[in-house]
């Protein structure tokens, strides 16, 4: 997918291996989200190399919903995530559900319960915890733990019937209770739990947990490398555990390898964290601008390709790490600059009136739509008497390296001539509410002074639009993190600035669908979806410059 070659890491240089050492003789990746909610930019990280590594070794991807938690999950999140994957670009080669293979698992489950690796336990969950020792204190077996084969067949095929109730007990492995690893003290695979999943309806009561579920479904679907995150390389040994002992895992082998997640400073990453913000109304859905979900992105216009430059420049480690919000920023400026066309706008207008251009005349400026691509045309801009400048652009006692306009100074209006500003209309409280100004028209097409440049819009045909702002989504660059953390409380109270009457120079009144513009000294601006005819809302997606670089270079000197 990508042109450039995708940069070496140390899970192609596994995949390599394997290939060379003929343990495989083709790739096979999956794509596993569990449809509970959105994917946000992490996910694009786990995408990129599932879908770029099987797309690289000419192998397929699968794209597998892990949907074995049938109260948390539901089909409108699974539809969502495949939408969002087609958009980032991605492909898969086949669509897959871990509730396909329920019958499989289950008949997995039978053959560990045969061989004595599987029992069922009836306590309670309190007392299988309890039992389960901590990581300085070995678990104790379960009474239930010697329960023969042929009782906990019997037990385990009533668990299924729904002859038990939800909680009564459990099918757990029979691997070692003083393991080092707790994930090896006898884990849970089978529960029972009365719950209508989207998929199998009430077909049935009893759900296998992820762990059991998860390598499984990666043996019957012949997937040679299965890649996750780190968190996961404690449940390794659980994987190849089962995948030794079952049958179904004779002829196709995964290799499950850990790297590590991506983490963005100033904004939270997992779903429990970001439907925090959606549950208590800190953003505006899961689309918000703010969030760090590939809907969000995408609203506030984000570009697949710049999404995928990002995680390619981040890399594939396995080392935990926190990545600037600079970073994916500074790849959408460089995926919009040599393509976005310039136009311009006042997001906060000041009124300008050139006093010696004659009253009633307009002229109209060919203004190249990008000041090093010729090719890319020119459009016509109206000038007339009457203009709207920014009103940061005027200071009434500005310093001395203010190249701007200010009473008696001189600018230059983009594409047009020199003005000198001669007066200054203040309303009751004394702020600037009009400028009056005289223009050189000698300078018209270039020479005179030098000065600053302006944007400007004309009075006359400016188009009224409501433009968002948008800062960093909170405060901290590192926010507590974990299960209870308050992140709430360092929300950025700026992240979003409404500008209710900007003025769009007239070619935007219909701006082309899918285009993000620079308007010019501004940044890059994409029309949002609360857009609607004769309403235009545009989203800033970033400024023109970094703003925050210094900032994050002061905080790492510990400044
Ligand atoms: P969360 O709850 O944090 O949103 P998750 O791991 O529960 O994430 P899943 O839908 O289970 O979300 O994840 C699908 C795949 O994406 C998994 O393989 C997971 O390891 C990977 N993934 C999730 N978050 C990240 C991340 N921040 N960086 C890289 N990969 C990730
Ligand atoms: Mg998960």
């Amino acid at each position: 997918m990508s042109a450039t070659p995708a940069p070496t890491n140390f899970i192609r240089r596994q995949i390599d291996a394997d290939l060379a050492a003929g343990r495989h003789d083709r790739v096979v990746t999956r794509f596993p989200p569990e449809p509970n909610g959105y994917l946000h930019i992490g996910h694009a990280k786990s995408m990129w190399l599932n879908f770029g590594i099987a797309d690289d070794y000419g192998g397929c991807c699968t794209l597998r919903f892990d949907d074995t938690n049938p109260a948390r999950e539901d089909a409108e999140f699974a539809a969502a995530i495949e939408e969002d994957i087609r958009w980032l670009g991605y492909r898969w080669s086949g669509i897959a559900f871990a509730s396909d293979y329920f019958e499989q698992l289950y008949a997995c489950a039978v053959e560990l319960i045969e061989k004595g690796l599987a029992y069922v336990d009836s306590q309670n969950a309190d007392d299988i915890r309890a039992g389960r020792g901590t990581l300085t204190r070995p678990g104790v077996d379960s009474p239930y733990r010697g329960r023969p084969a042929a009782e906990n067949l019997a037990l385990f095929e009533g668990m299924k019937d729904g002859r038990y109730r939800d909680g009564e007990m459990v099918l757990r492995a029979k691997i070692d209770m003083a393991s080092p690893n707790l994930n090896l003290r006898d884990p849970v695979l089978y529960r029972i739990r009365r719950h209508r999943h989207q998929r199998t309806g009430d077909q049935w009561c009893i759900y296998p947990l992820y762990d059991f579920a998860h390598g499984q479904s990666d043996a019957i679907e012949g997937v040679t490398h299965s890649l996750c995150t780190l968190e996961f390389e404690d449940h390794r040994p659980l994987y190849e555990w089962f995948l030794d002992r079952l049958t179904l895992a004779k002829a196709r082998r995964p290799r499950q390898i850990e790297f590590s997640r991506l983490n963005l400073n100033y904004t939270v990453m997992s779903k429990r964290s970001l439907s925090q913000l959606v549950e208590g109304g800190d953003v505006s859905g899961w689309d918000d601008p703010r969030m760090p979900t590939l809907r969000g992105l995408r609203r506030r216009g984000f570009t697949p390709a710049s999404i995928r430059r990002f995680i390619s420049l981040v890399g594939i480690t396995r080392k935990a790490n926190v990545i600037e919000m600079g970073q994916l920023e500074n790849c959408v400026r460089e995926h919009l600059e040599p393509v976005a066309p310039r136009v311009m706008a006042v997001i906060e207008p000041l009124k300008l009136v050139i006093e010696n251009y004659p009253p009633g005349r307009t002229e109209t400026i060919d203004a190249p739509n990008h000041p090093a691509e010729p090719g890319m045309g020119a459009r016509p801009v109206t000038l007339s008497r009457e203009l709207y400048i920014e009103r940061d652009d005027f200071m009434e006692n500005p310093p001395n390296k203010f190249l701007r306009l200010a009473p008696g100074r001189e600018v230059r209006l983009r594409y047009a001539f020199l003005i000198r500003c001669t007066g200054v209309v203040r309303d009751a409280k004394g702020r600037a509410v009009e400028l009056r100004c005289q223009y050189d028209p000698d300078t018209r097409h270039g020479g005179g002074r030098k000065t600053g440049i302006i944007h400007w819009v004309n009075a006359g045909d400016a188009v009224a639009a409501e433009v968002r702002l948008y800062d960093r989504l909170l405060s901290r660059a590192d926010p507590p993190a974990g299960k209870d953390a308050d992140f709430r409380q360092f929300l950025n109270p700026r992240s979003l600035v409404v500008r209710r009457h900007a003025l769009l120079e007239a070619s935007l009144a219909e701006p082309e669908p899918g285009v993000r513009y620079q308007f010019e000294r501004l940044g890059y601006f994409f029309p949002d979806a609360d857009s609607g005819p004769g309403k235009l809302v545009f989203n800033r997606i970033v400024t023109l410059r970094d703003s925050w670089a210094k900032i994050d270079r002061q905080r790492a000197a510990g400044g």
